[in-house]
């Protein structure tokens, strides 16, 4: 290990179900943390009243968590930069405001929105060059400004962004980068709260961070905080800014337009957030060993290096997702495998109060599914036939219509030889029906053993059929067969 301990933080909104670049910013961040055996901080940026939506905090706390991205200080654990809420922090910024209006650097802006989006238009309209305030409230007083139309009683502070302010910095990924230059940008709203731009660079400073690591959309923002930290006198930390997650056709990922951009939707599906991780892993980042895209979070940590982040926005590929999801599913013991299973159905609405004998049955039934299942959603469904009482089994249409002219010769020759089968298991079921319908009819297996799997599963297409019947047992086994016999 080279690098000094880093602090890094993840600073999501609560706007809404989480994005799933938080999840992204996060593991970036906490594995450079991790590298440099520093700390890893969650601050909840909630300073947008009008976007704020309660539930959200907890859920980021819940999609965090459930990927393993644990953070060392949060509002939900507190630490020695406590709080980590910037709507509990009000009394932290003020001071700064105050400071910059002081200095100069700063100034009180009385213009009603109404004016501001007047002005806007106008802008707009006359294509004019330059855009954004016009500096109307700048070095008047209260009064003077009152005089004028558009006067506001509540004022917002705005900085002055001076003809030569800095757009040029070192970007860890991307080198030198040049942004635009800034409007005159509001740091204090009229309702009191800081604006992001002024409580990020407080809070990072105040609390130690020394890499900001960041989504792309946030380069643009980059010069008013460099001037923020200049004015106020403080050191600028390390800045990282990574690539934009896109859709398959290029645009921007977004929760209106993909389902995936909601981090709570990968947990719906059924994915196992080891997946997941390894998969975010990946994007814009070479594999930690060539050729080879699964790696744990240790091995991602031991290898990291900034320099690896690539700019291009990557695609959000779900085919690699679901790949890497089947790796880990059958990856897990089967009993573990099992109990996700369950807790997934059960909290999904999947299945509803499982008894204890099904929970068993499921248990012993997971390794029929385990080698072809990509999602945990999928193995209720795949096994619903192994929990519904024989008499309500759906036989499907199609599959019935394909049974073929042997059909019921088969159903009964195989209903004789496994009601006097002495041991019910998987291999003597096997023989038994191998030596009465392969043997005894002359049918080919696949001819033999359909309509045995129809009566069975219900279908032409299930996990395998001795192995069910043995988890079935000989009286739910018959009836089955007897029943489908019924309608041959
Ligand atoms: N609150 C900002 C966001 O939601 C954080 C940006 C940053 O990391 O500076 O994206």
């Amino acid at each position: 290990m080279t690098d000094a301990p880093a602090r890094l933080r993840v600073a999501p909104s609560p706007t809404g179900d989480p994005h799933v670049g938080t999840a992204y910013m996060s593991l970036f961040n906490l594995a450079y943390a991790r590298l440099t055996g520093g700390q890893f901080v969650l601050r909840i940026e909630d300073t947008d009243r009008a976007r704020y939506v309660a539930s959200s905090e907890q859920q980021i706390y819940d999609t965090l968590h459930w990927l393993g991205l644990d953070w060392d200080e949060g509002p939900d654990i507190g630490g020695p930069y406590a709080p980590y809420r910037q709507s509990e922090r009000l009394d932290t910024y003020r001071p700064f405001v105050d400071e910059l209006i002081a200095s100069g650097h700063a100034y009180y802006c009385w213009c009603t929105p109404e004016r501001l989006a007047n002005l806007r238009a106008e802008q707009q309209a006359a294509k004019t060059a330059v855009t954004g305030y016009d500096r109307l409230c700048l070095g008047k007083t209260r009064e003077q400004r009152a005089a004028l139309p558009g006067f506001s009683e509540t004022p917002v502070v705005r900085m002055l962004i001076p003809e030569d302010a800095p757009l040029a910095f070192t970007d860890l990924i991307r080198g030198e980068v040049n942004a635009p230059r800034p409007d005159d940008q509001v740091i204090l709203k009229a309702d009191g709260f800081p604006t992001y731009h002024l409580a990020v660079v407080v809070d990072d400073h105040l609390m130690g961070i020394t890499h900001v690591v960041r989504g792309e959309e946030w380069i643009s923002s980059t010069p008013k905080h460099l001037l923020l930290y200049r004015w106020l006198g403080w050191e600028t930390p390390a800045f990282a800014h990574m690539p934009l997650l896109r859709n398959t056709d290029k645009s921007k990922i977004s929760k209106r337009k993909n389902p995936a951009a909601r981090l709570t939707w990968f947990v719906e599906q059924g994915y196992l957030p080891d997946a997941l991780r390894n998969f975010l892993q990946l994007l814009a980042y070479p594999p930690v060993h060539e050729g080879e895209d699964v790696a744990s979070f240790d091995e991602f940590v031991a290898a990291f290096d900034w320099a690896k982040v690539n700019t291009t926005g990557p695609i959000f590929d779900l085919a690699k997702l679901n790949s890497l999801n089947g790796h880990y599913l059958r990856a897990l013991a089967p009993d573990d495998l099992a109990d996700r299973i369950v807790e997934y159905a059960v909290a999904q609405g999947q299945w509803t109060d499982p008894s204890a004998a099904d929970v068993e049955l499921l248990r012993r039934a997971v390794p029929l599914v385990q080698e072809r299942l990509v999602l945990l959603s999928e193995a209720v469904p795949k096994l619903a036939y192994l929990f519904t009482p024989d008499a309500e089994l759906t036989i499907d249409a199609d599959a019935l219509a394909k049974a073929g002219p042997d059909a019921a010769q088969v159903v009964e020759a195989a209903t004789s030889a496994l009601a006097g089968l002495g041991k019910w298991d998987t291999e003597s079921i096997q023989a038994a029906l191998r030596e009465a319908l392969v043997d005894g009819l002359g049918l080919k297996p696949k001819f033999a053993f359909g309509p045995v799997r129809l009566a069975i599963t219900g279908s032409n297409v299930s996990p395998p059929l001795f192995e069910s019947m043995e988890l079935l047992g000989r009286d739910s086994s018959l009836a089955r067969l007897a029943r489908l016999r019924e309608v041959l």
